[in-house]
């Protein structure tokens, strides 16, 4: 300073001392603002503890910086959604030089999805500003998930469909029923609706069911882990099955029906293709199901038959008899996931429509299709015939859900595609 006031005072002439005081009050206006005039840089802003696509499942306190190394933070704003941008107030502390904090509670935002935008001004005279956008979703309440389905009765032997909605997209459905895994399958329509989502369980019910009330215990969890529980009641009912019926087996059938072995190589050839409709999640079948031959109904689904053998069981398909070589149709669409002459059941096909369900076609005389085919409703797959443990030409139409034989006629009568749809009982 001293230089300076020296320099003033040997500056001469008062015209030159005047231009001496403006050079340097010039020189130190520009010193001082030097930063705020020729700052062109937007400042840096971070979002430290929320990322891009995050889904916040606890509270939340958002820490954000802001740097501008040459004129300063200004101001900092965020908005969430449309809502009115807000003026943060920044953190006393100040760690680094031109370096500012800032701290937000989103602990308060209910569920559902979010768009992030903070904005940061320097004290530059021009201005710079940067944004910042963020996507996040906020779940923090577990699925309200609701049975959609009255409390209902069910038969011995039938098929039940159980329908759920929930309010948001689950990661997972547990269930239990009859002591055994039941499966929810999410319903296509859940694509339509963006606010519920669908999901079907059907369950078999085996002819040997114990009769009364029944729960369907069910753990639903969001993709983010919260859970919900919900409980349904079904009560069982007893099914009249047809009785009587005593079936004369020649000996060599009658040897084949004692030799257990067979019918255990049957069983586990038969039990492995029902297990690939249980793997498929999509339901590859269309509304109601065909009867897939023409001719006398035989055997109802359930009936308690009796064999020259000394064995007494339900008869777990229902049968079609007529003359060897009437045309047999698939009864919906599917892939087939077993063509092949087994022991008891003779040629035998196996079609997989998804979600656990699939239809078996036995004693055939011909086979038409292959294991991987696609096949559609109604169409050929084979010819009737007395292959296998039969005493005459006819169809052997079998039926299993999720591993349980039921009968094949029921979805003949209805459509389990839709909630909406007649009660299936
Ligand atoms: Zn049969």
């Amino acid at each position: 300073m001293l230089t300076v006031r020296r320099a003033f005072r040997q500056a001469g002439s008062p015209k030159a001392k005047a231009l001496f005081l403006v050079i340097a009050l010039g020189s130190w206006f520009l010193y001082f603002f030097s930063h705020r005039i020729f700052d062109r840089t937007a400042p840096k802003l971070t979002i430290n503890n929320l990322a891009d696509g995050e889904t916040l499942t606890t509270s939340l306190l958002l820490e954000i910086t802001a740097n501008d190394q040459r004129a300063g933070i200004k101001d900092l704003y965020l908005q969430i959604n449309d809502a009115q941008p807000q003026k943060l107030q920044k953190l006393p502390k100040q760690t680094i030089k031109r370096v500012r904090e800032y701290n937000y509670d989103l602990s308060s935002l209910e569920d559902g999805q979010y768009q992030l935008t903070a904005t940061a001004l320097d004290r530059a005279f021009r201005t710079n500003e940067s944004y910042l956008h963020i996507n996040f979703s906020v779940d923090r309440n577990p699925p309200q998930v609701h049975f959609t389905t009255k409390p209902k009765v069910g038969l011995q032997g039938n098929t039940i469909a159980i329908f759920i909605v929930s309010n948001e997209l689950l990661g997972s459905i547990e269930a239990n029923m009859f002591g055994k895994v039941q499966t929810f399958y999410p319903l296509p329509m859940s694509e339509k609706s963006s606010e519920y989502y669908w999901y079907r369980c059907l369950v078999g019910v085996s002819v040997t069911q114990q009769i009364g009330y029944h729960s369907l215990d069910l753990i639903a969890t969001d993709r983010v882990g919260n859970q919900s529980t919900a409980t349904f009641v079904v009560e069982i009912e007893k099914k009249e099955f047809e009785r009587g019926g005593y079936i004369k087996l020649s000996p060599q059938k009658q040897k084949l029906m004692l030799d257990k072995s067979k019918g255990r190589s049957d069983n586990v050839k038969r039990s492995q293709a029902y297990t690939v409709s249980e793997k498929t999640a999509k339901q590859l079948w269309d509304s109601h199901f065909i009867r897939p031959a023409s001719g006398i109904l035989t055997s109802p689904f359930g009936k308690y038959r009796e064999y020259n053998t000394g064995i007494k069981r339900h008869h777990l398909g229902t049968d079609i008899a007529n003359q060897t070589g009437t045309a047999i149709y698939a009864s919906n669409a599917g892939v087939i996931t077993l063509a092949e002459r087994l022991y008891i059941y003779g040629y035998s096909i196996i079609i997989n429509h998804g979600q656990g369900v699939s239809t078996s076609y036995s004693h055939l005389s011909k086979i038409e299709v292959a294991v991987g085919d696609n096949v559609e409703k109604d169409q050929l797959i084979g010819l009737m015939g007395a292959t296998g443990q039969v005493t005459g030409p006819h169809l052997h139409w079998h039926m299993a859900v999720n591993g349980v034989a039921v009968a094949p006629e029921q979805w003949t009568e209805v459509n389990f595609s839709s909630p909406k749809s007649k009660d299936p009982n």
